[in-house]
């Protein structure tokens, strides 16, 4: 693989730290990365137990520990640390730290002497006992959740697979049903992307494919839901949102995609690419494969027309 291309990749695959415009995406490195820096540090923790038992609890010389602060503890340390930032979203996290916070308070009361030279009482060391164990049970959460996300994500792009759309997409109809609210759908394909791969190669078409992901997340609301459907096409899930509106929303993420220029060219000049959309709103009261459909068909519409273009199913809804 060329230097160039290899260098652009690693790029993309770097997090957080991008200071150009690509965009910050969480991709399945990121959760394997995170999953591995997890699982060392849990370890480290374990070591450090093991000296704890051996040294205070056994023989009750604390001269070797020195806790002031969250960081002083290997899971401490990584919690603060960049490690962590794949987890940060997760519930459990902010639970967690609390749960350290804790640990490290009690772990600072029992290397005190305490004022009345008596041993500390069994309840304290129930009490940190309880804490070790809400410390575990959190961890493994965060282990299991991060499994579990890892098989919903598309490899490639980081963006939501097909592995639970139709689940997901069927929760949105009947959320749309219960609360009156509208959601709309739409489908996306790349204009022309076998032109990219067939003068760049696989590998840029790949980079370009992943930018492009990137965008969506970027320029759509958090609770919005971007799904690879296929190759170079996505599914996008907007709730809340009604048709004209959807519009506009695709039409601003259409013309910023088409404005992009992507560094990926064999001596890194810049990249562009345009893409379709098809448009519909749910029907919430027939099966969403009817919206997929529609959004298919004025997708289908708009590639005969000419491509780079949003454009609604407009007919009736029954709903
Ligand atoms: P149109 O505007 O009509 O959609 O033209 P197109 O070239 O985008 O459509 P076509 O269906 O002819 O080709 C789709 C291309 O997308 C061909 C395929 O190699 C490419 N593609 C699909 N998945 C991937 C992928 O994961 N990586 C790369 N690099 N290319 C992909
Ligand atoms: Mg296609
Ligand atoms: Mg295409």
């Amino acid at each position: 693989m060329r230097r160039d291309v290899l260098r652009n990749l690693k790029m993309v695959h770097k997090q957080n730290t991008a200071k150009d415009d690509r965009p910050v995406m969480v991709l399945p490195e990121t959760v394997l990365n995170g999953i591995s820096a997890i699982e060392r540090a849990i370890s480290k923790q374990t070591e450090w137990f093991k000296t704890w038992q051996e040294q205070v609890v056994v023989k009750h010389d604390i001269s070797a520990f020195s806790v002031a602060a969250l960081s002083d503890v290997p899971l401490g340390a990584w919690y603060q640390s960049d490690a962590s930032l794949a987890f940060r979203n997760n519930p459990s996290f902010q639970a967690l730290g609390e749960s350290l916070n804790d640990m490290v308070a009690q772990v600072r009361g029992f290397l005190a002497v305490r004022a009345d030279g008596e041993p500390h009482p069994v309840d304290d060391y129930t009490q940190f006992m309880n804490t070790l164990l809400d410390i575990n049970g959190l961890v493994q959460q965060l282990q299991n959740d991060s499994w579990r996300g890892l098989t919903k994500m598309d490899p490639l792009t980081g963006m939501r697979n097909r592995h639970d759309m139709m689940v997901d997409l069927d929760n949105e109809r009947e959320r749309a049903r219960r609360s009156h609210l509208p959601c709309s759908l739409a489908m996306v394909d790349l204009d022309h992307f076998k032109k990219i791969n067939d003068i760049y190669g696989h590998v840029v078409g790949d980079m370009v494919l992943r930018h492009v992901s990137g965008m969506f997340s970027a320029q759509l609301r958090p609770y919005d839901m971007v799904y690879r459907y296929g190759g170079e096409e996505f599914l996008l899930c907007l709730p809340n949102t009604e048709l004209d509106t959807a519009v506009s929303v695709l039409d601003r993420l259409r013309d910023k995609i088409e404005k992009t220029q992507m560094p990926y060219g064999p001596a890194g000049e810049n990249l562009s690419v345009t893409a379709s959309f098809g448009v519909a709103e749910i029907d919430t009261v027939e099966h969403i494969t009817k919206t997929i459909e529609r959004a298919d068909q004025v997708l289908y519409d708009v590639k005969r027309g000419g491509r780079n273009v949003v454009k609604a199913w407009r007919g009736e809804l029954t709903s």
